[in-house]
């Protein structure tokens, strides 16, 4: 940054402390590097991700939302591996020393930080435009983390939550007085939850599992390939959110398969365990969308029958 002191003071005001007080950190922000004990038994797992202004968020979007998007993403990627969240850091580029800014900013990430109990150890600041990168640690028992490549031929695939909606708040970003319905659409894109609390949950029982940043069918390719079997998709199973189908009748589904940013895991698992998991499943976060079967790449089902989706790519899918 151009101007040395206010670099210092600024770190010193908004990004010291910010997040959890924790035990494991040896020394965090201030020295060169910041140092970790890791627990003996668990094996440390990291992610970064980028935002840039105008591309990842809109230009004038609410700093505490930047933040809420930024690191509820990063924490995504920790939640699809069944780690549990334990630092981060935080390299920032800002256009100028706005302190209104970068409080409501730190104030965003103080709160979901300390909500999933991280802290923040180090980072960079430079002067440059709005760009935002957040690496993200967490732990897992050694040998226990969910990977991408773990599918088997048999396996149930499922998620979590509800999908589609926050491209349905992206395409309301610009809504003028929006309705209650479409004011939780958006907050599903400002806000994303991580599901951290679910991938615990899944940690002990599913065999692959991803995230779902880019779109349903997307991610699910990623499993297909790198676990080499093939993933079918029953259509008519996807859980969609009220909200959606009201504010969006005709394009739901297509969002619900093809949108990004809702945060939500995909998961396959034996049918066993399937059923293990929905017994306590008392809140109706898990959906079973579809199952594993050997073979390669996507099958998506209308009522039985094959949709021939990749023709038109999954962005045109309807
Ligand atoms: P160096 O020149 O050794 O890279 P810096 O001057 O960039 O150190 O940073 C000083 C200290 O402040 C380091 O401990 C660094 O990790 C921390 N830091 C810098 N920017 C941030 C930030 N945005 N968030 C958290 N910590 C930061
Ligand atoms: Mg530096």
């Amino acid at each position: 940054m151009s101007s040395g002191v206010s670099e210092f003071e600024l770190i010193d005001r908004y990004f010291r402390c910010l997040g959890h007080d924790r035990d494991d950190v040896k020394l965090g922000v201030g020295d060169d590097c910041a140092i970790i004990n890791v627990p003996t038994g668990k094996q440390l797992c990291l992610s970064i991700d980028t935002m840039v202004e105008g591309v990842h968020f809109p230009r004038n979007c609410q700093p505490e939302t930047i933040a809420y998007r930024a690191l509820g993403a990063a924490l995504s990627d920790l939640a699809a591996m069944g780690a549990e969240p334990s630092h981060f850091s935080l390299a920032l580029s800002i256009p100028s020393n706005d302190e209104g800014w970068l409080a409501e900013f730190a104030k965003g990430l103080s709160s979901l930080a300390n909500k999933h109990r991280l802290a923040l150890v180090g980072g960079d600041t430079t002067r440059g435009p709005l760009t935002v990168s957040i690496q993200v640690h967490g732990y897992v028992d050694k040998g226990k983390a969910l990977t991408r490549s773990s599918a088997q031929a048999g396996d149930i695939l499922a998620v979590t939550g509800s999908l589609g909606g926050a491209g349905g708040g992206l395409a309301l970003l610009t809504a003028e007085s929006p309705s209650s319905s479409e004011r939780r659409l958006l907050e599903c894109y400002e806000r994303p939850s991580p599901r951290l609390v679910e991938a615990r949950l899944l940690g002990s029982v599913a065999h692959a599992c991803i995230d779902i940043s880019d779109g349903l069918l997307a991610d699910a390719a990623h499993i297909a390939e790198s676990s080499g079997c093939k993933l079918v998709i029953e259509q008519e199973s996807l859980p969609i959110s009220d909200d959606l189908l009201e504010v969006f009748p005709d394009s739901a589904l297509r969002l619900a398969i093809s949108a990004g940013d809702d945060y939500e895991l995909l998961f396959s698992l034996s049918a066993h365990e399937w059923g293990i998991l929905k017994a306590s499943d008392d809140l109706d976060i898990f959906t079973k969308i579809g199952y594993v079967e050997e073979g390669e790449g996507i099958k998506l089902l209308r009522n039985g029958q094959e949709v021939n989706f990749k023709k038109k790519g999954y962005q045109h899918f309807d």
